[in-house]
């Protein structure tokens, strides 16, 4: 039988075992790196310093589905929200290079209009909002 294939979240927490995905750029846009590299402790720690690493930084890690509390029940609700406003955003026309493409949930689930919005997508500003609307603030 065959092995089900990882999938993997494109706007992970930094953790140790986590990877790094993408770096953030001056214009407020996200590099992706064309093959993401496993972070550590003390990149975590560095990184925490100053602010929250997901401020600069984008990292990958395992879906973990109903343990997210972005996941709808059948799908990542982060991926539907930022397409959500897509028309609001700059036209991409090529996809980034990305190592994670084949197992990625956004890419997975929306196809590569995901990939077009993914340089928009910081994490730390996600949960925020999140977090904001389930407190109902
Ligand atoms: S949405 Fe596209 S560019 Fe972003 S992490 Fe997934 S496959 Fe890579």
């Amino acid at each position: 039988m065959e092995a089900r294939k990882k999938i993997m979240c494109p706007s992970s927490k930094a953790q140790p075992g986590a990877q790094l995905l993408g770096v953030r750029q001056d214009d407020g846009t996200v590099a992706i790196l064309p093959q993401p590299l496993r972070i550590d402790e003390a990149f975590v720690e560095t990184a925490n310093a100053v602010a929250p690493a997901e401020q600069r930084f984008r990292f990958t890690n395992k879906c973990v589905e109903s343990g997210c509390m972005q996941w709808t029940g059948t799908r990542c609700g982060v991926a539907d929200k930022v397409l959500s406003v897509l028309d609001q955003l700059p036209v991409v026309e090529a996809l980034p290079e990305c190592g994670i493409r084949p197992q990625c949930r956004w890419f997975g689930q929306n196809g590569p209009v995901a990939c077009r919005a993914c340089a928009f997508v910081i994490t730390h500003t996600t949960e925020a909002e999140w977090d904001t609307q389930n407190q109902g603030v």
